[in-house]
C-alpha cells in the first residue's frame, strides 16, 4: 500500500484555520480593530456594510506597515508581536497567534492598502482566497486600511450559515462596543450601509460609557477603585436601583481585552446580594489589569476566555472592591459618586431621567417620637429632584427592597398607629429573631446581626466625630493574656481605646481596662476583647480590608448582643428603631442578613 499521509497546501490550511477564527462578520471585525490598536491607531474608522458580508473595512492611523511586512502579514503565524514561546506570558497586544489575517484573506477578498509614517510611499495589495492577486506602490495616508470584500465568497457553507442581516448586525455592534469601552483614548466613527451610525471622540471611560448607553447613565455610575499586588480593578458600577432584568450591560476587561469569566461574575452580583431584587443584574463595567504571566490568554481562540492563576483571590478582591464602593462598608457611600465629572453627551438635548426613588428623614423616629394623629408622615414615595435628598442618606438606601416596605407601612398608618401595631405585634423566636409585622407581610429580624450592625455604625460615627462612647468601669479589670494575643492587643491598643476603650497596658502580657464603650453585653470584659482580638485576627485573613473598619467590626462584633438572649419588648422596641436609622439596615457588616420579609403570597402558598 502507498503511504497516504499528506501535507495539505497552505490554502486549504487556511481556510480550515479561518473557521476557527472567522465563524460571522463579528469576528473579522474583532481581529482588525485589535489590529489597529496593537498598531498604536489613535483613531479607527470602521465601515460595514450589508451587516459585514459585502463589506468590512477598518481604517486606522497607527503605524502602517513596509512593502515587506505588508505582503508577510498575510502568512499564517506570521506576526510582529511575539517571537519565542516565552513571549506569550508577556503578552500586552491583543492579538500575537498571526492567524487573523491569514485566516481573513482565505475566505474573501482583501484589500490592503497601508504606509509608515517615515515612508513616502505606501504598499496596495489585493488576496483572494489566500493568493495574492497583485501588489504594488500607491500613495496612501500613513496608517493602514483594511477592506474585506464578499466574506465566505469561496465557503458557501459557511456563508448560508450567517444569520439574518440585523443579527450579524448586532454581534458586530457588540465587538464594537466592547473595543470602544475598553479604549476610550482612541476616537472611532462606525459606518453602516454609509450611514455614520456612532462618532466618538477621544474621551475618559464614563463619557464613553454614555455615549454608548445614553445620558441616564449619567446617574447611574459608581466608580471602582482598588489596587492591589494581585490585581488593581477600576471601572464603574450601576448603583443598585438601576439593575434591570437582562444583563446586556455587564462587561469585564482583562488587561484591556473583554472577556467573558462567569466566576468573577458571580463576584460581582455577589456583591448587590440583598441590595437588588432577585433575577435583575447591575450594570457594570469593570476593568482588571494583571500581570500578564498570571493569564492564561490562550486558551480559546476568539479569546473571551481567560484562566487566572490567582481566580480565588481576585474573586474576594473583586467582591469586597463592589461592595465597597456600594457603601456597604461604610456609614455613608465609600466614594463621591461624582468622582468623574458627570458628562451629558448631546448637549441640551436627553437630559438625565430622574429616576423614581424614596428619600426618608434619618432622624424621624415613628416609635419614641410620634405625631399627633392626623399629620402627614414626613417620607415621601416619590421621586425629588437630588438636592432634596438630605446629604447623609446613601444612595444605597433608595433601593432596599426592605426599607421599602418598612416605609411603605410607615406612609400608609399614621405614626400612632403604627408604634401601636408594633408594639403589639411583636416578639421573639426561639431567643434569636425579632418577629414584627409589615404591611406586606411578615418581617424577621436576626437580633445578633442587628444589633452588630447597630453598633458598627454608632462606633463608626463616634469615631469620625472623635467622641468615643467611653464608659468607665467601678472596678478595673486586669487582662492576662498569652503573648500572641497580648501582640494583636498591644498592635490595636490606640486603635481601640479611640473607640472607647480605656485600656493600659501593664506589663508584659498585662492589661488594665479602665472602661469600655457603651453596651449592652452580658459578656466579661475578658470575654470581649477575647472576641475582639479574634476577630480582628480572622478578620485579617479575609482580603485586604481596611484596617480600621476591621477593628470597628470586630468591637461591633464582640459588644453585640447574641442570639440565644431573651429580650425584653422594650429592648426589641429599640433594635428595631435603631436598626432603621441605619445607613444599611439589611446587613450586617461581616455580610449576613440581618431582615427578611415573608411576604403575604409566601404565606399564602404555604396554605395551598
Ligand atoms: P497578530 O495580530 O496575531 O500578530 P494578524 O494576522 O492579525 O496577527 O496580523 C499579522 C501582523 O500584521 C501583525 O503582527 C502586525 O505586524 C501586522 N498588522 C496587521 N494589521 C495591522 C495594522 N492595522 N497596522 C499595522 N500592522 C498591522
Ligand atoms: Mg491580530
Amino acid at each position: 500500500m502507498p503511504d497516504i499521509i499528506k501535507l495539505l497546501p497552505d490554502s486549504v490550511a487556511n481556510q480550515i484555520a479561518a473557521g476557527e477564527v472567522v465563524q460571522r462578520p463579528a469576528s473579522a471585525v474583532k481581529e482588525l480593530l485589535e489590529n489597529s490598536i496593537d498598531a498604536g491607531a489613535t483613531e479607527i474608522k470602521l465601515i460595514i456594510k450589508d451587516a459585514g458580508r459585502s463589506l468590512i473595512q477598518v481604517i486606522d492611523n497607527g503605524c502602517g506597515m513596509s512593502e515587506t511586512d505588508a505582503r508577510m502579514s498575510f502568512e499564517r503565524h506570521a506576526t510582529s508581536k511575539i517571537s519565542q514561546a516565552n513571549d506569550l506570558f508577556r503578552i500586552r497586544t491583543l492579538g500575537f497567534r498571526g492567524e487573523a489575517l491569514a485566516s481573513i484573506a482565505a475566505i474573501a477578498q482583501v484589500e490592503m492598502k497601508t504606509r509608515r509614517y517615515e515612508d513616502e510611499l505606501g504598499t496596495e495589495i489585493l488576496v483572494e482566497g489566500s493568493v495574492v492577486k497583485s501588489q504594488q506602490s500607491c500613495s496612501c495616508p500613513a496608517g493602514t486600511s483594511i477592506a474585506v470584500k464578499n466574506l465566505f465568497f469561496n465557503v458557501p457553507a459557511r456563508r448560508n450559515f450567517l444569520k439574518s442581516n440585523p443579527i450579524e448586525l448586532r454581534h458586530i455592534l457588540d465587538e464594537f462596543y466592547r473595543v470602544t469601552l475598553a479604549y476610550p483614548n482612541i476616537a472611532f466613527t462606525l459606518f453602516d450601509n454609509d450611514i455614520r451610525k456612532y462618532s466618538f471622540e477621544k474621551s475618559g471611560l464614563k463619557p464613553r460609557i454614555v455615549q454608548l448607553f445614553g445620558s441616564a447613565f449619567n446617574e447611574k455610575l459608581v466608580p471602582l477603585e482598588q489596587k492591589s499586588d494581585v490585581v488593581s480593578i477600576s471601572g464603574f458600577i450601576g448603583k443598585p436601583e438601576f439593575a434591570k432584568k437582562n444583563k446586556g450591560e455587564q462587561f469585564f476587561f482583562v488587561n484591556n481585552r473583554f472577556i467573558k469569566h462567569s466566576y468573577l461574575h458571580h463576584a460581582v452580583e455577589n456583591a448587590y446580594k440583598e441590595l437588588v431584587p432577585e433575577s435583575t443584574h447591575p450594570p457594570y463595567f469593570i476593568f482588571l489589569s494583571l500581570d500578564p504571566s498570571k493569564i492564561d490568554v490562550n486558551i480559546h481562540p476568539t479569546k473571551t476566555e481567560v484562566n487566572f492563576l490567582e481566580s480565588q483571590v481576585i474573586y474576594s478582591i473583586l467582591r469586597a472592591t463592589v461592595q465597597k464602593s456600594l457603601g456597604i462598608f461604610n456609614l455613608r457611600p465609600a466614594l463621591d459618586f461624582d468622582v468623574e465629572k458627570s458628562f451629558d453627551y448631546v448637549p441640551g438635548k436627553n437630559r438625565p431621567v430622574v429616576m423614581p426613588g424614596i428619600s426618608i428623614n434619618p432622624d424621624y423616629n415613628p416609635f419614641t417620637n410620634p405625631k399627633p394623629s392626623g399629620t402627614k408622615v414626613p417620607f415621601t414615595s416619590f421621586a425629588s429632584p437630588k438636592s432634596e435628598i438630605p446629604e447623609q442618606i446613601p444612595h444605597i438606601i433608595h433601593a432596599s427592597p426592605v426599607l421599602k416596605s418598612v416605609i411603605d407601612e410607615k406612609e400608609l398608618d399614621s405614626a400612632d398607629d403604627l408604634a401601636e401595631q408594633t408594639s403589639t405585634a411583636l416578639f421573639q423566636l426561639q431567643n434569636r429573631y425579632i418577629v414584627t409585622r409589615v404591611r406586606s407581610g411578615m418581617m424577621i429580624i436576626d437580633q445578633q446581626a442587628a444589633h452588630e450592625r447597630i453598633l458598627f455604625e454608632k462606633l463608626l460615627k463616634a469615631e469620625q466625630q472623635k467622641k468615643p462612647l467611653c464608659q468607665r468601669l467601678l472596678f478595673p479589670v486586669t487582662l492576662e493574656l498569652s503573648p500572641e494575643d497580648a501582640d494583636v492587643l498591644r498592635h490595636i491598643l490606640h486603635d481601640i481605646n479611640q473607640l472607647g476603650f480605656e485600656i493600659d497596658e501593664f506589663g508584659q502580657n498585662s492589661f488594665i481596662v479602665h472602661g469600655t464603650p457603651l453596651s449592652e453585653s452580658d459578656l466579661s470584659i475578658e470575654g470581649i476583647l477575647d472576641e475582639i482580638i479574634l476577630h480582628y485576627k480572622t478578620g485579617l485573613l479575609d482580603v485586604k480590608m481596611e484596617r480600621r473598619w476591621l477593628l470597628i467590626r470586630a468591637v461591633a462584633r464582640s459588644l453585640a448582643i447574641k442570639a440565644g438572649k431573651k429580650l425584653q419588648l422594650e429592648e426589641m422596641q429599640n433594635i428595631i428603631n435603631e436598626l432603621f436609622t441605619c445607613s444599611v439596615p439589611e446587613q450586617s457588616p461581616s455580610g449576613k442578613s440581618v431582615v427578611k420579609i415573608i411576604s403575604m403570597e409566601e404565606i399564602a402558598q404555604k396554605f395551598k
